[in-house]
C-alpha cells in the first residue's frame, strides 16, 4: 500500500496547533464584535473570473483554477475580498451603508512552500464598505492593532504607504495603467531598479524619473516624513492629495490614543491591483513576511457591477500570527479546563460510568469515559501518561452509598465523595 501524505504545501493541524489557531481565530471574532463587524460565510470555490478580475499577476498565476464537471471555470479563493465585493455588488446592493463585514477561513495559493508560506492558509478578514472618509481607514488600522495586541504579540510594527503617491506621479505623464501595475508589482517584490527601468522604457520625463527614484528611497518612522513626501510631489496634484490623505489617516490613528510602531514608505506597493488609497502591512522583527496586509479599494464593487462603493479592508494571516507567537515564545492565555476520566471498576458498571459521565456533562463539566475495557490500574496509568487532572472511579461498594472515588492525579490522592458533589469537588469549591 502507498503511504499517504498531505499534498505538498498542505498541512495538518494536530490538537496543540489547532488549539492555537482557534485561539487566534477566537480573538479575531471578539475584535469583530467589539468593532461591530458581522460575520459572513462565503464559498471556498468561486468563479475564476471573479477572483482573477483584479487580483494582480502574482496572485492570479498562483490560483488553483480548474473546470468543474459542468465545464465551469472555477478557482479556490486566494483571498476574501472579491467574494465580499461580489456580495456587496449583488445581494447586499440595497443595504444602507456603511457596513462592516468579517470573514474567517482558509485560502489557497500555489505559493512555493516555506516557513510562513503555505498553499492552504487562514485569514481573518475585515471590510468596511461605503465610507471614503479617513476615519474608516483609521478604524481598520485600530482594529488590526487591537488584534495583534490581544493575541499577545510583541514588537510588531505597521508599514504604511499610499497607492496614490506613485500612481499620481506616473499617471501625470499618462503612463499606461498596465505599465503602472507592472511597475507596482515589481516594487512590491522590492525590485525597484527593474520597476524604474520599466517606467523609463515606457518613455516618461527625466523629472518624473528623478521624483520616482527619490520616492522609493524615502522612508521614516514618524509623521515627519510625510512633510518631505509632500515637498517631493508638490507638482503632482494627485500624488499630493494622496500624501495628504495618508497624513490625515495617521493623524486620526494618533488622535485615538492608539500607540503603534510604524514606518512610512513612499515607495511601498502591494501586489493586489485593486488598491486605490492607503496600503498597510504588519511585521515583526523575527520574520521577513508580513502578518497582515490591507488597504483602500474604492472601485472594486463598481467593477463587479455594483453601486460605486468606497471600501477599506485588511486580511490578518492567522498562520503567520501563530508562527510569530511561537518565534517570540509567547505564553498564550488559553483557558484550560480540568481533564477528567470516568473509569468503571468492572464490566457490569459500564452503564453506571456512562450515566455519571452524562450527568457531569449536563452540569457543563467535560469528561471522558474509559472505553477500552481496561482495568483500573491500566486506565489510571494511561490517564497519568496523558497528564489528566482527575479520575472518577466507579465501584460497587461506593455506589451503594451513592458515591464514587475521585482521584486527584496531580496530587496523587483520592477520596470518596457523593455523586451529587463531584462537580464542586473537582471545580474546587468544597475541596
Ligand atoms: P495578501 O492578500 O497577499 O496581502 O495576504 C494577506 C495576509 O495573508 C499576509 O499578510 C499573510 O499573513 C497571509 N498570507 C498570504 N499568503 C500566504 C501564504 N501563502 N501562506 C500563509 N499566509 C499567507
Amino acid at each position: 500500500m502507498t503511504e499517504f501524505k498531505t499534498v505538498r504545501g498542505m498541512r495538518d493541524f494536530l490538537p496543540e496547533e489547532a488549539k492555537i489557531m482557534r485561539y487566534i481565530e477566537g480573538k479575531a471574532r471578539r475584535v469583530a464584535e467589539l468593532y461591530g463587524y458581522n460575520e459572513i460565510i462565503t464559498p471556498v470555490l468561486e468563479p475564476y473570473e471573479l477572483l482573477a478580475a483584479k487580483a494582480g499577476e502574482e496572485v492570479r498565476l498562483r490560483m488553483y483554477a480548474f473546470k468543474d464537471l459542468g465545464e465551469r471555470m472555477v478557482a479556490l479563493r486566494p483571498e476574501f475580498t472579491p467574494s465580499v465585493a461580489r456580495l456587496v455588488a449583488t445581494t447586499l446592493r440595497n443595504e444602507p451603508k456603511p457596513f462592516r463585514l468579517f470573514c474567517v477561513g482558509s485560502l489557497y495559493r500555489y505559493d512555493e512552500p516555506q516557513q510562513g508560506r503555505y498553499r492552504e492558509f487562514w485569514q481573518s478578514n475585515f471590510e468596511l464598505m461605503g465610507s471614503s472618509k479617513p476615519e474608516a481607514d483609521a478604524e481598520i488600522i485600530m482594529l488590526t492593532n487591537s488584534l495583534m495586541e490581544t493575541v499577545g504579540l510583541r514588537n510588531y510594527a505597521f508599514k504604511f504607504g499610499h497607492i496614490g503617491v506613485l500612481r499620481g506621479v506616473m499617471g501625470k505623464e499618462g503612463l499606461d495603467e498596465k505599465v503602472q501595475s507592472d511597475a507596482m508589482q515589481l516594487m512590491d517584490k522590492k525590485q525597484y531598479d527593474e520597476a524604474l527601468r520599466l517606467v523609463k522604457e515606457a518613455g516618461v520625463s527625466n523629472k518624473c524619473m528623478a521624483t520616482l527614484r527619490k520616492l522609493v528611497e524615502l522612508k521614516g518612522d514618524n509623521l515627519g516624513i510625510i512633510e518631505e513626501m509632500k515637498l517631493l510631489v508638490k507638482d503632482y496634484e494627485e500624488a499630493l492629495k494622496a500624501t495628504e490623505n495618508l497624513q490625515e489617516i495617521l493623524k486620526l490613528v494618533q488622535a485615538s490614543g492608539c500607540k503603534i510602531n510604524m514606518t512610512i514608505e513612499a515607495g511601498f506597493a502591494r501586489g493586489l491591483e485593486y488598491y486605490t488609497g492607503i496600503i498597510f502591512e504588519v511585521n515583526v522583527p523575527e520574520m521577513d513576511k508580513a502578518l497582515a496586509g490591507g488597504g483602500r479599494y474604492d472601485r472594486l464593487i463598481e467593477l463587479f457591477g455594483g453601486e460605486p462603493t468606497p471600501a477599506v479592508g485588511i486580511a490578518h494571516g492567522i498562520d503567520r500570527i501563530m508562527l510569530a507567537l511561537q518565534l517570540q515564545k509567547a505564553r498564550l492565555k488559553i483557558k484550560e479546563e480540568k481533564t477528567v476520566i470516568v473509569i468503571p471498576v468492572n464490566e457490569e458498571l459500564k452503564g453506571e460510568a456512562l450515566k455519571i459521565s452524562q450527568m457531569l456533562r449536563e452540569a457543563n463539566m467535560p469528561v471522558e469515559v474509559e472505553v477500552s475495557g481496561r482495568k483500573v490500574a491500566k486506565a489510571l496509568e494511561d490517564a497519568n501518561r496523558r497528564k489528566m487532572d482527575y479520575a472518577i472511579i466507579v465501584g460497587e461498594k461506593e455506589l451503594k452509598e451513592d458515591s464514587v472515588v475521585i482521584r486527584n492525579l496531580r496530587e496523587r490522592e483520592q477520596k470518596v465523595v457523593k455523586i451529587g458533589t463531584i462537580v464542586e469537588t473537582i471545580k474546587g469549591k468544597s475541596d
